[in-house]
């Protein structure tokens, strides 16, 4: 399919800023004391918010092009996806009993199968389920670069911006394969130098260091178990000659741990201090297997975490110590991970698991999360983990304009008592509107810059495309 045209930015024709007035609505800003009004209004000038208060907005804006009445609605920040494989959409529902080692196993042959085509494909079936469901910032860690695939970067950063949705790229890269005692097949993987120097071409194409950027590059060798220790190394150089952030998955599975101590005679948070990828700029995928010195070493160095709990759940990884985490000081966001471990795709679920799970935690029971928590790891805390904190996350004046219209007077939400527990723990609440950086992408669940019946059938013909391809091989 052939996506419309990006949006523009509210024009200024003649000079004066154009604003959008929300009133009415509940409010939850998720700022540093959680402030939340029972009605109030959300004023936004161009790509930034202006005012966010009680009650109606004030009088005499010039400018206002548009007015809103959130009557029965929740408005809170944009969420924010901090993990996901976007291409996995095209290779959901396999290897549906087994844990990380086993499930990754039977899947590299296939996915060492993808090509442009199915890259960009699946990038928009993953980018439309999470924008039609509230999601204002995406972020895509892609791994698997088979020799001859096309521009699998390029098709991923087209669809991102196609949609209006800000997006970072994480540039993966696997190089150490089942012959260097690696994971992955031979037949999988990069080079260290051919990841590094793509890698680096990828930052100097794409990335965008200013403060409403719409696309950044982070750095991300996959694993620990299918990278080699240089391109850790290397790679960490790279992210701080380019000004850029790092991302891998770490201390996801009990295998994992194991490997590690194996291979480096240490476990996953000393081999990534001994590397370079701990520091403020690094966000780690899962941090499950995280024991108190872990936890302790990630709050002192500011060292983010993405938490995945239906993937985790969906491989039997573990319940990772999120309460502890959040206690310590650690930067946490979410992530709906790749769809071949979560075939929903969905973040505003992980919210709920992200509670529900954490509580069945039998150590932390007591301390789990509460509802306003898990809508705070889901918005703030992922800001937080991808650099962003000063510019997206929370409802607060001069911030760019994320945000979502959440719809709570229909049969699902209309006689729970508290509009932030409506949200977290009752069922997926529609999405009456949906805004990046002062842009609508959403208008009653309905992609505004996408058709989800044409991504719906492009997604299948793909998936069974590359079906056929990995069982000629
Ligand atoms: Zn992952």
């Amino acid at each position: 399919m052939t996506a419309p045209a990006a949006p523009t930015a509210p024009a200024a024709p003649d000079g004066t800023v154009e604003r959008t007035v929300i009133e009415n609505c509940a409010i939850a800003t998720v700022d540093a004391h959680d402030t939340e009004y029972a009605s109030g209004h959300v004023v936004v000038a161009g790509n930034r918010i202006e005012s966010v208060g009680a009650g109606r907005a004030p009088g005499g804006l010039d400018g206002v092009v548009r007015r809103i009445d959130g009557t029965g609605h929740l408005v809170t920040p944009g969420l924010v996806n901090t993990h996901h494989h976007f291409y996995q959409w095209i290779t959901r529902g396999l290897a549906t009993d087994h844990n990380l080692f086993d499930w990754l196993v039977a899947l590299y042959p296939t996915w060492a199968r993808i090509d442009e085509r199915m890259v960009g494909t699946a990038a928009q079936g993953s980018l439309a389920m999470m924008v039609r469901g509230g999601v204002t910032t995406a972020t895509d860690h892609h791994y698997v670069f088979p020799r001859g695939s096309g521009d699998l970067s390029g098709a991923i950063v087209r669809a991102a911006s196609a949609m209006g949705v800000r997006f970072t790229l994480a540039r993966g890269s696997m190089d150490r394969s089942a012959k260097d005692g690696g994971l992955p097949p031979d037949f999988a993987v990069e080079s260290l130098d051919g990841a590094l120097a793509a890698t680096e071409e990828t930052i100097d194409r794409y990335h965008d260091a200013s403060f409403d950027a719409m696309t950044q590059i982070a750095v991300a060798p996959c694993s620990p178990f299918s990278v080699s220790t240089e391109l850790l190394r290397q790679g960490a150089e790279l992210a701080r000659r380019k000004g850029v952030r790092l991302h891998t998955h770490g201390s996801e599975t009990v295998e994992e741990e194991r490997f590690c101590k194996e291979l480096f005679g240490m476990g996953p948070t000393d081999y990534f201090a001994s590397t370079g990828w701990l520091g403020e700029d690094v966000w780690m995928a899962h941090s499950v297997h995280m024991n108190d010195s872990d936890i302790a070493a990630f709050a002192r160095t500011r060292t983010g975490v993405a938490h995945c709990p239906s993937s985790n759940a969906r491989l039997g990884a573990g319940i990772a110590r999120v309460p502890d985490l959040l206690a310590a000081g650690v930067p946490v966001g979410l992530g709906v991970d790749g769809t071949a471990s979560n075939e929903s795709g969905e973040l505003h679920t992980e919210l709920r698991n992200a509670l529900l799970i954490n509580r069945l935690g039998p150590v932390h029971r007591e301390r789990a999360l509460t509802a306003r928590q898990a809508l705070r790891l889901g918005t703030y805390g992922g800001a937080q983990v991808l650099g962003r904190a000063d510019q997206i996350g929370s409802l607060e004046p001069g911030k760019l304009a994320d945000l979502v219209m959440w719809n709570l007077s229909t049969l699902a939400h209309s006689s729970i008592a508290d509009p932030v527990t409506a949200l977290v723990l009752g069922a997926a609440a529609p999405v009456t509107l949906s805004m990046a950086d002062g842009r609508q992408i959403v208008e009653d669940g309905r992609l505004l810059f996408a058709d989800e019946d044409a991504i719906a059938v492009s997604t299948r013909e793909e998936a069974r495309r590359l079906a056929r391809i990995a069982a000629r091989t």
